[in-house]
């Protein structure tokens, strides 16, 4: 893509903007990124420029134009945010710095879908101070799936993965539909290729039979309505995207797509009409109660969306009837009803309706977020603790032990004191010694309740209640993970980041937290005892480790091998 034909198109969508904002900021582009090339062998502006494209079918403000041409300068190149600054403004340099921020989202291999996918999503909207930030990030994925085949093929599915879990998730819960399947459909076709080249090869046959189907019931759907005298935007035909086919058929189990009822559908495009409340959308449900006195509806299959909006904003009416396809189709047919409002809501979602100054704390979307912050571990695990959380309660999310070896913290490389504040993006490394312990006026400095009462139990000497233990079931052994991965389980280490991984049987308490002790250091199959500690959990012993005959004998308890 070349800047002017960039420039036609906003030229003639978007009149309204000053072109020639949007010609220095290509020119400055252009300079920082001067020799650089991208994977394709294109130069590397062609991206931001094409970035900027995708970007126009939201109608996005000028700032929001400018910061998606110059959002990859901080980061590789060495003009800096400074010099965006004085040349674009305050607000645009905002807007980039935010976008190079949300490179801090990047998902691991063994982040599963569920839980840290979530955490992952919610840490992307609560860095996002601005939904034009994500909005500009959305539509650099969207160019960057578009070339994956030119990266590296081993770095391919992770971008794909995270592209579905973060990414698209982000833009459905933004109600940003064109967004969502373009990078639905993308991560399909890398993700799961044989699925998606079998799905897209039956599709290709049933495309072109839909296609006059669409053109019939389009048709069938005009002619009644202008009978009745009802004023229509629009009646077009729409096919569902690949991807969403795909697990539509997963959920029902099903071997063939023309078992879903809504692989196509006729979509009626009315005007918003002026007046209030019940009103706005009477000619909404008069067009329903005529489609169903000309065809038959299905019964179960009408959707009141109007009634009851999606979580995202989504609103329509959906209903699916007989014989609107004429002889051609005689397959059950899904209509869907909306005003002109509500159909920009379902493809640009929070784009349709933002004033452009509205953060996204304001959003509809993101309530959720304000009690929280994301924070990361050295290994970019992802940590969600309530605002206002100290290293403290970091440290002692991470583990008890952790809590009460550390000696101090680290944010972002910077040592920092224990009262500091976190904030949501920050990587956090918790500085322990095997000597270290806690102090008792960490507990006026914690946030978390978990963590002062993990504080007053270290000095009342009490275990913690097993409870809290089961709360973190997946973490039972520790594990140094600073070396490359391991088989077998070795002892706490001085600053290392911990993994947990199950290894160890303990008679009647499984579920407890255990570490290996250094002393001895058991390894499989030697006969071993678990001792519980001071702390809160259990040391593995060798049971001839000579340190056993100077533990107190009440606090063993037997443990063994897992196979
Ligand atoms: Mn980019």
């Amino acid at each position: 893509m070349t800047y002017s034909t960039l420039k036609n198109l906003i030229l003639s969508k978007r009149p309204d903007i000053a072109i020639f904002e949007i010609a220095r900021a290509y020119e400055f582009a252009k300079k920082a990124h001067m020799g650089q090339k991208r994977f394709s062998g294109e130069a590397y502006v062609e991206h931001p420029l094409q970035v900027a494209q995708i970007l126009l079918g939201l109608n996005p403000d000028l700032a929001t134009l400018q910061a998606s041409i110059l959002h990859d300068i901080p980061e590789n190149t060495d003009v800096s945010l400074f010099d965006i600054e004085k040349e674009f403004g305050r607000e645009v340099a905002i807007l980039v710095e935010g976008v190079a921020k949300l490179s801090l989202v990047k998902i691991r291999p063994e982040d599963n879908e569920n839980a840290e996918a979530e955490r992952w999503r919610r840490l992307f909207l609560a860095l996002a101070k601005d939904v034009r930030i994500v909005l500009i990030k959305l539509a650099d994925r969207i160019h960057n799936m578009r070339t994956l085949e030119f990266v590296p093929a081993e770095k391919r599915e992770r971008i794909a993965r995270e592209t579905l879990l973060v990414y698209s998730a982000v833009a459905s819960r933004l109600g940003i539909y064109s967004f969502k399947s373009e990078l639905e459909d993308l991560a399909f076709f890398y993700l799961y290729p044989k699925e998606f080249s079998a799905l897209s090869g039956q599709l290709a046959e049933y495309r072109k039979k839909s296609k006059e189907c669409m053109a019939y019931a389009t048709s069938q759907v005009k002619k009644l309505l202008k009978k009745e005298g009802i004023p229509f935007k629009d009646v077009q035909g729409r096919m569902k995207h690949l991807f969403s086919i795909f697990q539509k058929m997963e959920k029902k189990d099903a071997q063939s797509f023309e078992s879903i009822y809504d692989v196509f559908a006729v979509r009626i495009v009315l005007p918003d009409l002026p007046a209030e409340g019940k009103e706005k959308f009477a000619h909404i449900y008069h067009v329903l109660s005529l489609l169903h006195g000309a065809y038959e509806p299905l019964p179960d299959r009408l959707k009141d969306y109007i009634a009851v909006p999606k979580q995202n904003g989504y609103q329509s009416l959906h209903t699916t009837v007989l014989g609107v396809g004429g002889d051609v189709y005689a397959e059950p047919t899904e209509i869907q009803i909306r005003t002109l409002g509500m159909h920009e809501q379902a493809e640009i979602g929070v784009a349709s309706h933002w004033s452009y100054k509205l953060g996204l704390k304001k959003g509809a979307s993101s309530d959720e977020e304000d009690d929280q912050v994301f924070v990361l571990t050295p290994k970019k695990a992802l940590m969600e603790l309530p605002r206002g959380a100290t290293p403290i309660d970091f440290a002692y999310s991470v583990h008890t032990e952790v809590g009460n070896k550390m000696v101090g913290a680290r944010v972002n490389g910077k040592v920092v004191p224990l009262e500091y504040e976190l904030k949501s993006g920050e990587v956090v490394e918790i500085i322990t010694r095997n000597n270290g312990k806690p102090s008792q006026y960490w507990e006026s400095i914690a946030k978390t309740s978990s963590a002062r009462n993990k504080i007053r139990n270290y000095f009342k000497g009490l275990p913690d209640a097993v409870e809290n233990i089961d709360d973190k079931k997946d973490l039972v052994l520790l594990e140094n993970t600073s070396g490359k991965k391991k088989n077998k389980v070795v002892a706490l280490e001085e600053d290392s980041p911990l993994r947990l991984v199950k290894k160890v049987i303990v008679s009647g308490l499984p579920d407890l937290p255990v570490t290996l002790s250094a002393c001895c250091k058991p390894r499989p199959p030697s006969p071993i005892v678990a001792y519980v500690t001071r702390g809160h959990f259990l040391r593995i012993h060798r049971l001839s480790c000579r340190c056993l005959a100077h533990l107190d004998g009440d606090r063993f308890i037997s443990a063994g091998w897992k196979k």
